[in-house]
């Protein structure tokens, strides 16, 4: 029997508005099943497909093939699919079918996590999330025999240490609760995330389980509470902290597909090598990694203060995180195989690095709450998903961590 689903986000609404920016932006994955199907569909005797490949193959994954600048081969002048049209929603692939749903193994059950890169989700448009229950639990059933399976072992807190999934719930209830506390301002509340989780790092849990779990993780929530700094006494970010962040930045923002491809790569090699020299260097123009980069802007440009966050943009972030964190979309293999504390850092980093590019996004044309929703879209299609991230997010990580560099980056960039 398919697993249940369990935690659909509470906060949010979401419905497909039709924008088909998905359509246009990624390179959709098959199953061998899939193309199978597609290639039964007779597509080269349809107007418009003659001698046109549906197909792309890199490295043995297959995907959809798309049209020079125009977005999948299948997407017509409407923005309307063509197998939708024709053969109704279950001829599609799975993967456009879920998006933007992402299906998180939760023990006996499936969470269900959200790609912020769609617009409706980032807009927090549609009927609340609950309406989508059943479609959910049928993606859920589908990736089942597909070796997605929902019963796999928790993820690890850290290399050599895991718990059971119900203690493991029990810590992403508490930082949940963290996350969630009304009238603090966001930064905070991650920094006292990054406290309590320094400490729980330090401790060994395999006496303290169940409920003696909960007591402690309350206690330490308070404790942890007392100890997090106001936003002025912490100094900004040093060498090694810009240096890396502005590294991983640079891949969480690159786009090399779609109509907001940067122009890098239209340069080559040489041009890809001379940009990560010029983001490790941190000066100067910055190349356009993403079409959306407004011409000319300058690494300078991000470091301005521009005070304390808007309220849409809080609120927007209170869902982020609450979506991210109650979906565990951060930890294991839906976030390149990384452990529960590692995971969690990466999903806290997403704050700096959406606050930094929302300052090279924010023009007359585009408001500061707009351009922040704009990159968080922006540096959320690349969390998880982006293969450039697997070698270097968890060394990037690490350097971080040494040297308690994660605060620093927060209270920075929300200043
Ligand atoms: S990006 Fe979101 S709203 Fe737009 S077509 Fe895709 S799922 Fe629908």
């Amino acid at each position: 029997m398919p697993l249940p689903i369990r935690s659909l986000p509470v906060l949010q609404n979401w419905d497909c508005h039709g924008c088909s920016d998905c359509c246009r932006t990624y390179a959709v994955p098959l199953s061998d099943e899939e193309r199978q199907r597609i290639d039964g569909q007779g597509w080269a005797n349809e107007p418009g497909f003659s001698g046109v490949e549906l197909f792309t193959t890199v490295k043995g994954n297959t995907s959809l093939a798309h049209r020079p600048g125009g977005g999948c081969v299948f997407l017509n002048e409407d923005g309307r699919c063509r197998i939708h049209a024709k053969f109704g929603s279950a001829a599609k692939p799975l993967a456009c079918r879920a998006y933007p749903f992402v299906l998180v193994p939760g023990g006996d059950h499936w969470r269900v996590g959200l790609r912020f890169t769609c617009p409706s989700v980032a807009e927090n448009k549609g009927r609340p999330m609950g309406v989508h229950a059943a479609d959910a639990a049928a993606y859920g059933a589908e990736l089942e025999p597909r070796g997605r399976p929902a019963e796999l072992p928790p993820p690890p807190l850290q290399p050599g240490q895991s718990v059971s999934w119900a203690d493991l719930h029990r810590f992403t209830k508490a930082i949940g609760e963290i996350v969630s506390t009304p009238d603090v301002p966001m930064e905070h509340k991650l920094r006292h995330v990054l406290k309590l989780s320094r400490t729980l790092r330090k401790l060994h849990f395999d006496k303290v389980t169940g409920q003696r779990l909960s007591e402690l993780l309350e206690v330490l929530t308070e404790a942890t509470a007392e100890e997090v700094e106001t936003n002025a006494n912490i100094p900004p970010p040093g060498w090694v902290g810009r240096t890396v962040f502005r590294q991983l930045a640079a891949i969480h923002t690159r786009v090399d597909l779609g109509p907001n491809r940067g122009t890098m790569t239209e340069s080559g090699w040489f041009g890809r090598m001379f940009a990560g020299y010029r983001f490790a260097w941190g000066g100067g123009a910055m190349p356009r990694v993403n079409g959306v980069l407004p011409p000319g802007v300058r690494f300078e440009d991000a470091e301005r203060p521009t005070g304390p966050l808007p309220a849409e943009s809080e609120e927007l972030f209170a869902r982020y995180f609450r979506v991210k964190l109650d979906s565990l979309q951060f930890a294991g293999a839906i976030n390149f195989h990384l452990p529960y504390w590692p995971g969690l850092d990466s999903l806290v980093l997403i704050f700096p690095m959406a606050l930094w590019l929302g300052r090279l996004l924010t023009t007359p044309e585009r408001s500061r709450p707009i351009a922040i929703r704009e990159a968080l879209r922006i540096v959320d299609d690349s969390y998880g998903f982006n293969a450039l991230l697997k070698g270097k997010l968890s060394g990037g990580l690490r350097s971080l961590d040494i040297k308690d560099e994660l605060p620093r980056l927060v209270a920075h960039y929300a200043r």
